[in-house]
């Protein structure tokens, strides 16, 4: 038996490997001659592993119900935001308007509900969304193995779940109700998805909750696990810096964009396969500079509030109290949508950042060729 990841983790401050060394070596202080120099290191690992290809995903966000208090997050139960959950129809008509804007890759996330948002409503959605999309991938609340297999049976391709933060006692003051309180088993999401059969596994940390060169490596560290444990799984790391949200959450550590090049070149150079993504969260013009340079796979044009691509869901959105369903009353100048799980920076339409990377060299990847590749030569 492999000593899990949890063991690793709490152990990391006395005993890191010689890769992670070199990575803590990479996200040191460096001089801009040296931070150039690993850019161009970036670079070349990018353009050599992934060409000059930029997946581009959307995201679409099923429901924003939810059980727990994070403290940073819009969706917080605690908050009295306006609240949804799509029925599959309204899934399907907000799908099938991503289809329209080009999209075949497709990030379902949904706060975490189970008596809204539970594996037989994942089934469903997945299954109806399957003949349009090549790549389907989920970003809801933990769950066992077994309901994983359902969703991947339906045709899910990939799980994300972010730890937020790997310090126990910050993860510990930020969620401060609800089952996401439980820190390993978020922990071990990324294997209980590998076991189930996912082929695509994404983890992250939220940057802004501790310092980010310790969130680093830990995050390093759990990449470099999952790259042992699960090596048949393409496996993708998210470093989204916070943004402001309902509840008026400030972060408490800053990433500042030098940093922010920094933590992407020593990803890229410590692991030259991993996928690295990028949202919307982040400005275009960095967004521009950065896929360049290491990332591999950003959102374009997103929606962080359910029904937010073409007004689904409208005539249900209410407001949740303690799981009970309350008909709104509308405060002055608030919209009739549910209400979005953060701001977002890049406002620019799908085809408006297909054309930007195109300006650089890079071809944007709207299908998810390597699927119709591995079937080809399945065939
Ligand atoms: S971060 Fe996720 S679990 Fe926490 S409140 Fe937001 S949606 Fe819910």
């Amino acid at each position: 038996m492999p000593m899990p990841f949890v063991e690793i983790l709490d152990s990391l401050a006395l005993s890191k490997s010689e890769l992670i060394e070199r990575f803590e070596h990479l996200i040191a202080p460096k001089s801009d001659q040296e931070l150039e120099t690993m850019a161009q290191n970036s670079r070349a690992l990018t353009l050599q592993n992934f060409g000059r290809t930029m997946r581009l995903f959307a995201p679409l966000y099923l429901s924003n119900e939810c059980i727990n208090n994070c403290q940073y997050c819009g969706f917080s139960r605690d908050n009295p935001i306006l609240r949804v959950t799509l029925s599959v129809d309204e899934v399907l008509a907000e799908a099938q308007h991503l289809a329209r804007q080009g999209f075949r890759q497709i990030l379902l996330v949904a706060g975490e509900h189970p008596k809204f948002v539970n594996r037989d409503y994942l089934t469903e959605c997945v299954r109806a969304l399957a003949p349009d999309f090549s790549s389907i991938s989920i970003e809801v609340g933990p769950m066992d193995t077994e309901d994983y297999v359902r969703i991947v049976d339906a045709g899910g391709e990939g799980l994300v779940v972010y730890q937020e933060t790997y310090n126990r006692a910050v993860y510990a003051e930020m969620h401060t109700a609800g089952p996401k309180r439980d820190f390993n088993y978020r922990l071990d999401c990324a294997e209980r998805g590998y076991a189930a059969g996912f082929r695509r596994l994404g983890i992250g940390a939220l940057i802004g909750l501790s310092r980010w060169r310790d969130e680093a490596i830990a995050l390093a560290a759990h990449l470099e696990y999952l790259f042992k444990h699960c090596w048949q799984a393409q496996i993708t790391v998210s470093i989204p810096r916070l943004r402001p949200a309902a509840g008026g959450f400030r972060p408490l550590f800053s990433l500042t964009d030098r940093e922010l090049v920094q933590f992407v070149c020593a990803l890229r150079i410590t692991f030259p396969q991993v996928g690295i993504v990028l949202s919307t969260r982040e400005r275009g013009p960095l967004r521009d500079a950065l896929g360049s340079i290491g990332i591999t796979m950003m959102s374009a044009g997103s929606h962080t509030e359910p029904g937010g691509y073409t007004g689904q869901g409208r005539e249900h959105v209410h407001r949740t109290v303690r799981g009970r369903i309350i008909a709104p009353e509308y405060q002055d100048g608030e919209d009739e949508l549910a209400t979005g799980q953060f701001e977002i920076s890049d406002e620019r339409s799908p085809a408006e950042i297909a054309a930007a990377l195109r300006n650089r060299g890079l071809e944007p990847v709207w299908k998810d060729w390597d699927q119709a590749l591995q079937g080809a030569a399945a065939s």
